[in-house]
């Protein structure tokens, strides 16, 4: 039986998965939702004994259902291969009596790996699926690290291209080294003279220019996106957890039927979105812990049931998770109000003019599953140090926030329930942050490499990642102004 997505807006027009994928948003501004969360087929006892990519068909065979067998275990097996650094793909770690699920061993050794290596795949064979000739053309406006994984999703993917904007003088230089040193012929990396804003809003004046659009329709290709709202982002986030949990089954650390609460470092929303669909698919899971940093929106919303973005945006050691606009909410928001399409219209409409809305007290009892709470800077290093001085076991900052709200909980509630802790980004990717919470910073010694000195307290090589762009060639040095963005996309693709 074929599963539908509708928009969170409209309710009514239903697409299929292949549709929803090429999208990505829909045109009334919405978000694809599908009509129901299907339930597993397999029991997780024999989940427990599959690969992570067997798991990954058992999930996403559910949710894309357009999807031929051979199509999906194919966009399946280029996603989930040598690019980790482990069989196991999201291993789990058991430290001072919590799981962390590993979702660091892709290519840019932080989660959105997870979700950015099969997109483009996704998306190619949605694009054949549905007739269309043209080579998709990926244009993408970063701060950091989605432009590194989606460059490191697209490259070589064939009948793609894919083009990052990023500040010239916004990003780390670490950042930076990993974009300019990407590898793939269909890969283009421009630093512009602006900021991020300019950069963004230059990407999105783009992807609506009908003119644009004309020519390059006319010389074979389209523009498309790989925003985190895509539903080819989201369902992939989905096996790790169900994965998780069948592994833990298996291995005999919990018992069948056993429920788990699971802990997520939150920024847009869609790595916890992905757990509530696994726990609605039959996952045991009991609480999902919303994890913010400093930037609390979430912690709020779910304490008072008000949505307010009016407020100082603050810098963290956890940038990933720097947001005032968490996007993927607006799903959940859709579910609660009872797929009432006219109502989250109207919330999302306060929110844009606004910049807050209010939910209704039904609303707000229909989201006991969660539960949130903050860190605080001071409070992220220390979960870091004490966690490191306990085991041994080096997380990063992201991960930090989660740790830090999981203990909160633990304190306030005296929950024992077994905990699975999401690690979003290996502590080499924040390696400064992580070196000061441990009291081993070096502030002569430069970023890459302190990966040397971290390396040797966390008793752990310094991954591959990091050691590929330390003697990486320079690949792409084009800068241009916001102005020059479209002249220069044409140029790449030869108009
Ligand atoms: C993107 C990101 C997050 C936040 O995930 P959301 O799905 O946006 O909530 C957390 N940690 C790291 C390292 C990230 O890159």
């Amino acid at each position: 039986m074929d599963l539908f997505y509708v928009s969170t807006r409209d309710g009514q027009k239903k697409v299929k998965a292949s549709e929803a994928i090429l999208k990505g948003l829909s045109e009334d501004g919405g978000l694809f939702v599908p009509t129901s969360v299907p339930k597993l087929e397999v029991s997780l006892e024999e989940l427990g004994k599959m690969s992570y990519q067997e798991v990954a068909y058992e999930v996403m065979k559910l949710f894309f259902t357009d999807f031929t067998e051979e199509e999906l275990k194919t966009c399946i097996k280029r996603a989930y291969d040598e690019k980790f650094d482990t069989e196991d793909i999201a291993p789990l770690t058991y430290a001072d009596g919590a799981y962390y699920i590993e979702l660091f061993h892709g290519s840019t050794i932080a989660f959105k790996d997870m979700a950015l290596s099969i997109l483009p795949h996704l998306m190619i064979t949605s694009a054949r699926k549905n007739h269309v000739k043209n080579d998709i053309v990926i244009l993408t406006a970063t701060s950091g690290d989605t432009g590194k994984a989606a460059l490191a999703g697209f490259a070589g993917v064939e009948g793609t291209k894919i083009v990052v904007f990023y500040p010239k003088d916004g990003v780390s230089a670490i950042q930076e080294k990993q974009m300019v040193t990407q590898k793939g012929e269909n890969t283009h990396v421009v630093a512009i003279r602006g900021n991020f804003d300019e950069a963004q809003t230059g990407v999105k004046k783009m992807f609506n220019d009908r003119e644009l659009a004309k020519e390059l329709d006319q010389a074979g290709y389209q523009f498309s996106s790989a925003n985190s709202i895509n539903i080819g982002r989201l369902i992939p986030q989905v096996v790790y957890y169900v994965n998780t949990y069948a592994k833990l089954l298996n291995a005999g650390k919990i018992a069948a039927g056993e429920k788990v609460n699971v802990t997520v470092p939150t920024g847009n929303f869609g790595n916890i979105l992905a757990a509530y669909f696994a726990k609605h698919m039959g996952v045991p899971i009991a609480k999902l812990l919303c994890a913010s940093n400093e930037n609390k929106v979430l912690f709020d919303f779910f304490k008072t049931g008000v949505y307010d973005r009016n407020r100082e945006f603050k810098l963290t050691s956890s940038p990933s998770m720097d947001i005032l606009i968490s996007s993927n909410l607006e799903r959940l928001i859709y579910l609660v109000c009872g797929c009432d399409a006219d109502k989250n219209s109207e919330l999302m409409k306060s929110l844009q003019t606004e910049g807050k809305y209010e939910i209704t007290e039904e609303m707000k009892e229909k989201l006991q599953d969660f539960y949130g709470n903050f860190a605080t800077e001071e409070e992220t290093a220390e979960s870091i140090r004490s966690l490191y001085e306990k085991t041994g076991y080096v997380i990063d900052t992201h991960t930090a926030v989660a740790t830090t709200v999981y203990e909160k909980y633990k304190h306030e509630t005296g929950d024992q329930t077994k905990t699975v802790i999401a690690s979003t980004a290996s502590p080499f990717k924040f390696t400064r942050a992580v070196m000061q919470a441990i009291g081993q910073d070096d502030p002569s010694v430069s970023d890459l490499d302190l990966v040397d000195a971290l390396a040797k307290a966390a008793n752990v090589s310094v991954p591959n990642a990091i050691e590929e762009i330390r003697n990486a060639e320079i690949l792409h040095n084009t800068v241009c102004d916001v102005e020059e963005m479209p002249q220069t996309v044409k140029k790449f693709l030869g108009i």
